[in-house]
């Protein structure tokens, strides 16, 4: 990022960063150049490994913790950060997977899943759009999945709440188009964190036309295009990173 660069300009939200690919992603874009919140739910440990290896790089930021399925937790916690880090940037990766057999899944695998993406979505970037257009830029990327392009069996819930992330992205891209703000989605594939260690990943890499699994840097290269200001024509979009799948 240019010195030149608007100071508001620099801020970003990472949910989920305590791990996996969101702390990937917000490691990522401290090399940017950005000042990072990282949110956390349960993995505050990884919050703060999230923050220590963003500062030993010489990057800035601070772990803030919400439940994003919790909308009065996270409009307090939002407020609290937007006073002093204007936040420009916003990836949306908070995400769980809980699959079943449709047949056999239970209400609450259905709410979870569809909570954690969809309620967290809603609650987490509308009390940051608005500021976002008021300034006249914003980028906010939310990270799908190609089960809600594909569908996958045993993840109904999932696929449900990916494909909604992909439709919201898709009319929230239109409403705020003119005012600078672009909104994308990321659909990975099959990525090598902690979401997958129980899936029989000898039999799936097996599907992969690239014959392996993605790595978190892999996703966070690509999500760093879509925050920057280079991405500025780029909006509405879906982009797979699944080595040939999607
Ligand atoms: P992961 O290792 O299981 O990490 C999930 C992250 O989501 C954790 O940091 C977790 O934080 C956070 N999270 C879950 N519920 C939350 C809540 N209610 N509030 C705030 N944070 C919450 O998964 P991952 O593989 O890194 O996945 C990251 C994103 O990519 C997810 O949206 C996932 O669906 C998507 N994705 C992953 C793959 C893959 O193959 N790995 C493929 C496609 C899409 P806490 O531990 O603090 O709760």
């Amino acid at each position: 990022m240019k010195e030149s660069d608007n100071e508001e300009k620099k801020v970003a939200l990472v949910t989920g960063a305590g791990r996996g690919i969101g702390s990937c992603i917000a490691v990522r874009l401290a090399q940017d150049g950005y000042f990072v919140a990282i949110n956390f739910a349960h993995s505050k440990d990884g919050a703060e490994a999230t923050l220590r290896k963003i500062e030993e790089g010489g990057g800035r930021g601070l772990v803030v913790r919400f439940d994003v399925r919790n909308a009065a937790e996270t409009t307090d916690a939002l407020s609290s950060l937007i006073e002093k880090h204007p936040v420009s940037i916003l990836v949306n990766n908070a995400g769980i997977c809980s699959d079943a057999a449709f047949p056999s899944m239970g209400a609450a695998q259905w709410n979870d899943v569809l909570s954690t993406s969809l309620d967290g979505f809603f609650n987490v970037t509308q009390p940051l759009v608005m500021p976002m257009v008021q300034r006249r830029y914003g980028r906010i990327v939310s990270l799908s999945s190609i089960a809600g392009i594909l569908g996958n069996r045993g993840q109904v819930n999932y696929a449900a709440a990916k494909a909604g992330l992909i439709g919201a992205t898709k009319a929230l891209a239109l409403e705020v188009a003119k005012r600078g703000v672009t909104v994308n989605a990321v659909a990975p594939g099959l990525i090598d964190t902690e979401m997958i260690q129980d899936a029989p990943l000898a039999d799936l890499v097996k599907t992969i036309p690239m014959r392996r699994l993605g790595k978190v840097d892999e996703v966070a290269a690509l999500v760093s295009f879509l925050c920057s200001k280079e991405a500025g024509y780029i909006t509405g979009q879906t982009i797979s990173v699944g080595g040939g799948l999607g």
